[in-house]
């Protein structure tokens, strides 16, 4: 090992824990135990895997609030969305229980003989997560790769390890192999490195900051490997004169300052018709002073900190000079608090085009149709939106003009697990969840038989 790292409560910023930081011998060792436990898993019969994966999921729902109030130790998410998350782990992995089972694979028609395809495993699958919503998008990964017959080294964001450090002894108590699924916690540089680097590590898939995801994928395509990346986002709330307002308005909020606004399909751009948008900010100013700020153990509460004191700085540094038109509130106190902010923003400002990635919306005006989808279109992501109006062929034009990966007319969902979920453009490579999300973790292999004497 090389030391510990400590882990620390943001809505108190007081020291929860010490966790051993993996060098990378612990990385190469848990590989090695990998590559063993995933022959075996991979011939075993259909059923044991997806019976061994429901029993996996059982495990995880007897513990949802336990999971749930330590994600609101490490994380400071408020404890309704802490157990939504801990009950959706459970979900993913109930869903792709019925992948082993239904991996099939195709008989084409070939002359003098039998032709079928196979959906082979890749072996190990490296999956390295953010800290934005730790045990969610590790589930993404872990449940459909070992699902296709693949075993998982998983590394978490060293801010926020407790969560994966559980679901990785919650498998071994549901009777997972040893060495299936392993949690290596560590740093960044070293252990998902190694997993970039390490020739029996055949997949990986990131989910993290656009910059980090582009030099991830060049070590895979060194190694040629297959990667998945899931990056960043500037989604676009797109709201027509045509929409229902009050709603629109009333859900804007939600949409954005979720988890702190720490959310990659965060709307953290509102982009409001010229003619309604003096009446969408009256409409929004109330909604935004009333959205529950405060202790994310407590019931009411519907956002807490952000994760730590210096991703506060980096957000606060978005702020500082922009045209704010109105805040919400947040405690004082130690933790990483800051209040919900609302900026006017002109076309080109940073705060339009960069992801804050925290609670703070840009509001911007548009003329017309066209204006609304080249202004949607202005950033180099691509992975999320949302549109308002009441004209269905509105809806229908503007959602196939947008180019994004996940969009929603007159809602905000972007994460329903069996849906596909991932971006465009900056926004990343591939596609999770959704019925396909186990194939992705299968190479084709095509068998011909031949049957003439
Ligand atoms: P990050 O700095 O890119 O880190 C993501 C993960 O990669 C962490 O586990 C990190 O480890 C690890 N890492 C760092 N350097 C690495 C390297 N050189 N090689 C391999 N792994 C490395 O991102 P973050 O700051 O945690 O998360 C915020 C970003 O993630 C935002 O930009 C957000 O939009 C994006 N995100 C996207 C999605 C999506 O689904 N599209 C979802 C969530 C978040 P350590 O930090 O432990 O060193
Ligand atoms: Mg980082």
């Amino acid at each position: 090992m090389s030391g510990t790292f400590t882990v620390i409560n943001p809505a108190t910023a007081q020291p929860i824990r010490e966790i051993a930081r993996a060098g990378a011998d612990e990385v190469d060792a848990a590989i090695a135990a990998a590559v063993v436990a995933q022959r075996g898993w991979a011939s075993s019969a259909p059923l044991t895997r997806a019976d061994a994966l429901r029993r996996f999921a059982r495990v995880v729902e007897e513990h949802v609030e336990e999971l749930a109030q330590l994600e609101v130790l490490n994380s400071g998410h408020p404890i309704g969305s802490a157990r939504w998350e801990a009950s959706h782990v459970a979900q993913v992995l109930n869903f792709y229980a019925g992948a082993p089972e239904r991996l099939s694979g195709q008989q084409i028609p070939v002359a003098g003989g039998l032709d079928v395809t196979f959906h082979e495993p890749y072996g190990v699958v490296g999956i390295i997560v953010p800290w934005n919503f730790p045990m969610t998008i590790a589930s993404w990964g872990f449940a459909p790769a070992l699902a296709a017959g693949n075993a998982v080294v998983l590394k978490p964001a060293e801010l926020t390890p407790l969560t994966a450090i559980r679901l990785g002894e919650l498998a071994l108590e549901a009777g997972l192999p040893e060495g299936l699924f392993s949690v290596v916690t560590g740093s960044g540089s070293v252990v998902g490195q190694r997993f970039v680097s390490h020739p029996d590590v055949r997949k990986v898939v990131f989910t993290g900051s656009t910059e980090v995801g582009v030099s991830v994928a060049a070590g895979c395509a060194q190694a040629l490997k297959p990667v998945t990346l899931e990056l960043g986002g500037k989604s676009a709330n797109i709201v027509f004169e045509d929409a229902d307002l009050e709603r629109a308005a009333s859900a804007a909020p939600g949409a954005v300052f979720d988890n702190a606004g720490q959310d990659c399909c965060a709307r953290s751009r509102i982009l409001v018709q010229r003619s309604v948008y003096d009446r969408f900010l009256e409409l929004l100013e109330p909604a935004v002073r009333g959205f529950a700020v405060g202790d994310p153990t407590l019931e009411g509460t519907q956002m807490g900190p952000l994760i730590s004191a210096s991703h506060r700085s980096t957000v606060a540094g978005f702020v500082d000079g922009a045209n704010v038109a109105f805040r919400g509130s947040a405690p004082d106190g130690d933790g990483f608090w800051f209040a919900p902010t609302v900026v006017l923003a002109e076309r080109g400002d940073r705060i339009a085009r960069e992801e804050v990635f925290g609670p703070v919306v840009a509001v911007l005006p548009f003329d017309d149709e066209a204006d609304a989808v080249a202004l949607a279109n202005d950033t180099i992501y691509g992975l999320a939106g949302s549109i308002w109006t009441e004209n269905l062929g509105r809806a229908v034009r503007v959602s196939r003009a947008v180019k994004s990966g996940v969009l929603s007319v007159n809602s905000h969902s972007s994460v329903r697990y069996w849906t596909p979920f991932g971006g465009m453009k900056a926004s990343g490579l591939g596609r999770e969840l959704g019925p396909d999300a186990a194939e992705h973790f299968t190479e084709t292999k095509n068998v011909f038989f031949a049957t003439d004497d």
